[in-house]
């Protein structure tokens, strides 16, 4: 075991620094290796080696291990490349893998990691692709992500985003290394797009009248094709006479998914629940902000007779600051606001105030249209009835569910851990599909006057239901310290909730 600094490594061997762990790795005399396995620690480094050591100590007692860890320019060795690591969670990934994990440099939802680590690790990669003869790296082959082997997020969603940027990386390093310049691909030939103008037009297996015919393709028929050869276009695999065809444009491509960041918050501001309103909207803002929320479920923010003044909504507003607008409730009794930053969403219109109806009390939700790159989608702002009233909640999940769709979001607080059964059906808590870092430690609802947070499952109440078929990128939970107290001046009785989702 040798410590070394960077300076002192040795790439070409790969001799780095050493803290080499005894236990939760098997050990071999020699074995095959077959690819390198990305991950990302959910450790937050600075890049100054720390992210590693808390790694090592991590896995003193967690029956886990990786070969190696990067936190900025600092390389970590704790199980030899002739062992196997305890990384993957998959015997394959295991017994042919080398994993490195990498410290990032933001916690959830992005999971960012730093430029300076990921430079190091294409450097890694590339140099045990040369030391291992695994060949130019190939993504999915010879270089894979831990979320190849088993569900998990890992190597978390920055890093995922930035996969193929990463492996071009990693294969720049490695020409550097095996002191080669690979041939520089082809330019593709671009596809031309054709419809059929004669009434019946003929495909041939070859490039000329003498093949024979196969295929008869009518009047307004299109296919697109990038080989000619003289007057004849190949489709698949048929031969057609351009006298026949005219070009027409490509089929408008479909808008790429775009991120979206939501949040879902129960801040009643108003004394009559917990005093010291002002204090709390300015530190709710400032985590909105932080988390890089677009739209923004609150609840119970203006209540009763008084509601329709909306003071406390515009208190709330005021902290968020100019940029900001707000789709306030129009129906008496109703509590739930959708707050949106103007400059990330484009605010669409309203849709009239559900009223969800119960034998336990009334309901409501507040509901707006939005778009962002083209693609309108729609959120309710609500909070469902209290206590025991698990039927009554149920029957406001149906109402609920009965005004959803596919590209609808449900906010709010469901005063429940569970998701009424009819939204089950089309929703999944962002929670619950991202259990990562704090989040998974934390409930929403910390008890009246309680200091800190509660990590009791019970105490589950907000969510952000997002349709069954729309990715999350990550989530969290915001509003507790690292030594659990609560962020707000005394309990605030709900912690925000943030994901980050595709649209
Ligand atoms: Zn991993």
């Amino acid at each position: 075991v040798t410590r070394r600094t960077p300076k002192q490594y040795n790439w070409a061997k790969a001799e780095f620094d050493e803290t080499l762990l005894t236990k939760h790795f098997r050990a071999k005399k020699s074995r095959k290796i077959k690819f390198i396995v990305i991950h990302h620690m959910t450790i937050v480094g600075k890049g100054t080696g720390a992210a590693n050591d808390a790694c090592y100590k991590t896995w003193q007692t967690r029956k886990a291990s990786a070969h190696y860890g990067i936190d900025g320019e600092f390389v970590r060795q704790f199980v030899w490349d002739k062992d196997v690591a305890w990384a993957t969670g998959s015997n394959s990934g295991n017994s042919y893998g080398i994993s490195i994990e990498h410290a990032n440099s933001e916690a959830a939802p992005r999971w960012t990691i730093s430029s300076t680590s990921l430079a190091t690790s294409a450097r890694l990669t590339a140099r045990l692709h040369y030391l291992h003869k695994l060949g130019r790296p190939r993504s999915g082959v010879t270089l894979k992500r831990h979320r190849d082997f088993k569900a998990t997020e890992c190597p978390g969603p920055y890093l995922v985003g930035r996969w193929s940027a990463y492996v071009s990386e990693c294969q720049k390093q490695y020409d550097i290394i095996a002191g080669v310049s690979p041939a520089p691909n082809p330019a593709p030939t671009p596809k031309v797009r054709y419809r059929v103008t004669a009434a019946e037009l003929n495909g041939r297996t070859g490039p000329g009248m003498g093949f024979p015919v196969k295929v008869v393709r009518k009047r307004g028929s299109q296919f697109s094709s990038s080989k000619q050869s003289g007057n004849w276009v190949q489709a698949t695999k048929y031969w057609y006479h351009i006298s026949h065809l005219e070009t027409v444009a490509p089929p408008r491509p479909t808008p790429k998914p775009q991120r979206l960041t939501l949040g879902t918050l129960n801040i009643p501001l108003d004394s009559a629940k917990i005093e010291n309103g002002s204090a709390r909207a300015k530190i709710a803002a400032r985590q909105v902000k932080d988390a890089g929320i677009s739209i923004l479920a609150v609840q119970e923010l203006d209540r009763g007779a008084d509601a329709s003044a909306h003071v406390f909504a515009t208190q709330l507003l005021g902290a968020l600051g100019s940029g900001w607008a707000v789709v306030k409730p129009t129906t008496k009794w109703n509590e739930n606001y959708i707050f949106y930053r103007m400059a990330s969403v484009k605010y669409v219109t309203r849709k009239s105030d559900l009223i969800l109806t119960s034998s336990a009390g009334g309901r409501h939700a507040t509901r707006a249209v939005f778009s962002l790159a083209g693609r309108e989608f729609t959120v309710f702002s609500t909070h469902l009835v209290s206590g025991a009233a698990t039927k009554a909640r149920e029957d406001q999940g149906r109402q609920l569910a009965a005004h959803g769709s596919a590209s609808t979001f449900i906010l709010g607080d469901l005063n429940q851990k569970a998701i009424p059964p009819a939204l089950l059906k089309g929703y999944k808590s962002a929670r619950a599909v991202q259990p990562v870092g704090s989040l998974s430690r934390y409930g929403t609802f910390a008890s009246w006057k309680r200091t800190s947070a509660s990590t009791g499952a019970t105490s589950f109440l907000d969510h952000i239901l997002v349709p069954m078929k729309i990715p999350v990128i990550g989530a969290n939970v915001v509003g507790v310290q690292a030594d659990g107290k609560l962020t707000q001046p005394r309990a605030s009785d709900h912690l925000l909730v943030v994901a980050t989702v595709e649209v």
